[in-house]
């Protein structure tokens, strides 16, 4: 599933390639996503030119000369940049053309991702407006996850995941970062000290920008009509090792469902 580094991955490789360029057609070839696309945005978008790419939680904000278009991956969506000539494949459900010929193409099996107009002001649309902080702002206070949990009964792992408090950490680097800053996923929030908190916090960023520096070799594949960018294969210490030796301890990791998800631990290095 792609998470915030995948995201961040997506958005440096298709930044410079959409970056000033002009809309020529919008093709929607399957508006069900997980919410359906808006057919409207065919006629707000020719013609205008893509001014700024950025990135908001795990959110793709194209921002053009007529308003902006919102992008999110779901559970199995990637972006690609390749020649409008290529025939659109079986998932390839939405596709913005440029003049020179190119497209911006999304291609997403499962249709859990979602295409939505984000007019002139992206950051107040319902999706986008609730977010917390960005977890890589580097004028986060070092205290933040310290403030925000106080009093919270729900566990750590869903707290981080809730995107309230912090924006952008899914499963993989919530259970990632508790077992960098040695701390259980099931732990109830509120009970975590504030050296605890900044642990969290710092590990939180640590993994994110480990993860995003690794993704900066798969760039290439936005190119390429078949390739899978920025499914790049991370180094995993907990999450999807089930029963595998801690790296720090040797212990078996324990995976257990937690709500909906399932949380990766050391029983012993974890508390
Ligand atoms: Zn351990």
């Amino acid at each position: 599933m792609p998470e915030l580094p995948e995201v961040e991955t997506t958005l440096n490789g298709i930044t410079p390639l959409l970056t000033g360029k002009t809309i020529k057609a919008i093709n929607i070839y399957q508006k069900q996503l997980r919410w359906p696309i808006p057919s409207t945005i065919k006629k707000k978008l020719t013609g205008t030119k893509v001014q700024h790419c950025r990135r908001r939680a795990k959110y793709l904000i194209l921002e053009t000369t007529g308003g902006s278009l919102i992008i999110h991956l779901g559970m199995s969506g990637s972006l690609h940049i390749i020649k409008s000539s290529i025939p659109a494949q079986k998932h390839d459900h939405f596709e913005m053309v440029l003049t020179n010929n190119q497209c911006l193409r999304l291609r997403d099996p499962r249709r859990f991702g979602a295409v939505l107009w984000g007019g002139n002001s992206p950051e107040s649309h319902k999706l986008l407006k609730d977010l917390g902080p960005e977890p890589l702002d580097k004028d986060l206070p070092a205290d933040h996850l310290y403030v925000v949990t106080r009093k919270r009964k729900r566990n750590i792992r869903d707290t981080l995941l809730d995107g309230h408090l912090i924006a952008g950490v899914g499963n993989i680097y919530a259970n990632e970062a508790l077992f960098l800053a040695g701390i259980r996923p099931t732990r109830e929030a509120g009970s975590l000290s504030k050296p605890a908190c900044r642990r969290l916090l710092v590990a939180i960023q640590q993994v994110l920008t480990a993860a995003i520096k690794a993704g900066g070799t798969t760039l290439k594949d936005f190119q390429s009509p078949t390739g899978n960018p920025g499914y790049f294969k991370q180094s995993l210490q907990v999450y999807g090792r089930e029963l595998g030796a801690c790296t720090s301890c040797g212990q078996p990791i324990k995976a257990k469902m937690v709500g909906s998800r399932r949380c990766f631990y050391c029983t012993k290095c974890q508390r």
